[in-house]
């Protein structure tokens, strides 16, 4: 364990609302405060709180707070070393070696680092056969031909798995890699009957895909012989689950902030094209469909969502499964057709970028788009009905009714009937396609009440507050509640910084009313109920121990010890009722 100097050093060097960035889109309210969608559950409205001050942060939602290095702990899901040691490298503080090495770290966080490591290596391994092998010649004359430029092949840092199969093997072999972790990333393979190892790509132009951090973990490969699959992906590994990436979300999340919005294509090579001509809000899934936890990724960077799929039968219907995924997160969904079936590829080699703008700011909702590409099954009742039916359901996903009832409007104006025939075919839907939604569970909410929040924020601004509480606990033990804690640490430290407070509730407590307002407005009023109310718990404790040694006297019939207990019971019991009667006065 580092000295608590150090870790204050890096604390103080980091900025947790840079650090908090990485992950999502922090709005700023008020001077000191910025809120975002939390990262750690999903929501739809934003409670992640960060304190520029303060530098901490506290999630409204599912109580998750604290500093930066809980945070980028909890976010990367790695130890508190490491996250400590990621955030000293960033501010160039150099941490003492003796203290702690590798040894001591568990064997899954080493595992982890090293399976970053086999996947760094391989990225550059893959780089240079492209670049500088003799193999590389078809691959690269593969990406001129699709125009993909150095530049492009660079940023994204493209590659190429040479045909023998066990090269990559070989060469990470020679760095001194066990075959456990080998198989682990997924890179290496094993089988035969020999039990031989070879290469999981071979032949292939390799596509590095980076995590939210800029990390390679995983790799899509696109075939160039015409052999095998066109695209194959590697299977998910410790360090890499596809539901939690998109690609080029790295690259392009500064863009998707400033434009507020995020333009989902379907392929590498469109996501590619987009940057190499210059449009950098683009992302792609990589090889699979559209996930929940993918959207919620680009939830907390933009809250539009511009569909570019492919323009033939079956984008559209991988247009709608991700339309319904979208809407489900609570994104606004956009969708926009490419003219004679085109990709995003094809359409921004034969046009111009402003060509591809200008369908861009024209995208029209998803149920405009869904009724005008589905405009020749309209002419029959039945195919009416069909096409309503989707978009029934894709209605019933979203949560604002008056978001719906547009959408309701929308559909009704491009069918030409009324609202409220397209309403009430909406509601008999409804009936015929009950079904319970999944509610987001708070169920780990802390049960700390708002007065004891207010009391608090009383307690840190409040000298008056601060000096009846400190005498009260003088008289009195505190009790051993969240709220004691974080009444202690108050008491003791003149500004009390929960960064450096022990892992306790009590730190969790003090996070939650450092970002929230008081709701109150007489906090003193609040403050004495509050510590009589404290004070009247405490006695009744008393009252009930003496009573049980009561008992125990007169069973014993020790005469003196009884009256003492009995004079100390009346004593406590005046006490209260004073304490009671305080309370009286001031609630009138
Ligand atoms: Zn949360």
């Amino acid at each position: 364990m580092y000295p608590r100097h150090i870790i204050e050093q890096v604390l103080n060097a980091t900025d947790i609302v840079k650090l908090v960035s990485t992950y999502c889109e922090l709005k700023p309210t008020g001077s000191d405060r910025y809120v975002s969608l939390c990262p750690f559950h999903t929501e739809k409205t934003p409670s992640f709180t960060v304190s520029k001050s303060r530098q901490i942060y506290y999630c409204f939602g599912c109580g998750k707070g604290g500093d930066a290095i809980s945070f980028l702990k909890d976010i990367q899901n790695i130890s508190f070393m490491d996250a400590l040691e990621i955030l000293a490298d960033e501010a160039g503080i150099h941490l003492p070696k003796t203290s702690y090495s590798s040894k001591e770290r568990s064997p899954e966080q080493n595992d982890r680092r090293t399976l970053f490591q086999i996947v760094e290596l391989s990225v550059e391994f893959y780089r240079n056969q492209l670049t500088k092998s003799l193999n590389g010649k078809i691959a690269q004359e593969y990406l001129r031909k699709r125009n993909i430029s150095p530049e492009i092949q660079e940023e994204f840092r493209l590659g190429f798995a040479p045909a023998d199969g066990y090269s990559l093997y070989r060469f990470l072999k020679s760095k001194g890699f066990s075959e456990r972790l080998l198989l682990r990333s997924g890179l290496i393979r094993s089988g035969g009957e020999e039990g031989r190892y070879y290469d999981f790509f071979r032949n292939r132009i390799l596509f590095p895909i980076r995590n939210i951090e800029g990390k390679v973990i995983s790799f899509g490969g696109r075939e160039i012989t015409g052999e095998g699959p066109k695209y194959i992906n590697l299977p998910e590994t410790e360090i890499y689950q596809k539901n939690k990436v998109l690609y080029g979300l790295w690259e392009g999340k500064e863009t998707i902030r400033s434009y507020e919005n995020v333009i989902l294509v379907e392929g590498y090579i469109d996501v590619l094209r987009c940057f190499q001509s210059g449009i950098r809000n683009v992302v792609a899934t990589c090889g699979t469909a559209l996930t929940a936890g993918q959207a919620n990724l680009m939830k907390r960077f933009a809250p539009k969502v511009i569909i570019v799929y492919d323009g033939d039968e079956a984008g559209l219907s991988a247009s709608i499964r991700a339309t319904s995924v979208l809407l489900q997160a609570g994104l606004t969904v956009s969708a926009v057709t490419l003219p004679d079936g085109k990709d995003p590829d094809d359409f921004l080699q034969s046009n111009t970028v402003s060509e591809w703008n200008q369908r861009i700011s024209s995208a029209s909702t998803f149920f405009t788009f869904y009724l005008q590409q589905k405009q020749n099954l309209l002419s029959t009742p039945q195919g009416k009905i069909t096409v309503l039916s989707e978009l029934f359901r894709l209605i019933s996903i979203m949560e604002e009714n008056s978001i719906k009832e547009e959408f309701l409007k929308e559909i009704a104006s491009a069918l030409r009937i009324s609202f409220w025939a397209v309403k009430s075919d909406y509601e008999q839907y409804l009936k015929n396609n009950y079904s319970v939604r999944s509610q987001t569970n708070n169920s780990h909410l802390e049960s700390v009440s708002v007065d004891d929040i207010d009391f608090l924020h009383g307690l840190i601004n409040d000298e008056q507050i601060k000096m009846r509480t400190k005498k009260l606990f003088q008289e009195i033990p505190l009790p051993e509640t969240p709220l004691g804690m974080a009444v202690k640490y108050i008491l003791e430290n003149e500004d009390p910084d929960p960064r450096f407070m022990e892992e306790c509730e009590g730190k969790k407590l003090l996070q939650k009313v450092l970002l929230s307002e008081p709701v109150n407005n007489d906090l003193k009023t609040l403050a004495i109920e509050r510590l009589n109310r404290l004070h009247i718990e405490y006695i009744n404790q008393q009252i009930g121990s003496i009573q049980q040694q009561i008992q125990e006297a007169e069973k014993r019939q020790q005469k003196e010890r009884l009256m003492e207990l009995l004079s100390n019971q009346k004593e406590l019991i005046t006490k209260r009722s004073q304490l009671s009667g305080v309370q009286i006065q001031n609630k009138r």
